[in-house]
């Protein structure tokens, strides 16, 4: 599931568009709440925030894992940004 959140991540805005990212679904239903493999923050698919974040930025293991399970579209764009340091 692709959602808009306010985390930055480069590579995930050149391959999903601005401010959207990657999420994960979470085991919690009605509503279904999205995990943002970014920053972690959880929201409903409406993008009602359920719980804030704390991450800075995935790493590539989660959007391969992603990709793995919703059809693998990130993977054939190269090799992940290299790491920022903080
Ligand atoms: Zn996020």
């Amino acid at each position: 599931m692709i959602l808009s959140c306010n985390c930055e991540h480069e590579y995930q805005d050149r391959r999903c568009g601005r401010g959207r990212r990657y999420h994960t679904e979470t085991t919690q239903r009605n509503p279904t709440i999205y995990r943002c493999t970014v920053c972690s923050t959880e929201r409903t698919e409406t993008g009602e925030v359920t719980k804030t974040g704390h991450r800075d930025r995935c790493s590539w293991q989660d959007v391969v894992d992603f990709c793995r399970r919703y059809g693998g579209k990130a993977v054939n764009i190269g090799p992940p940004p290299k790491a920022v340091k903080s």
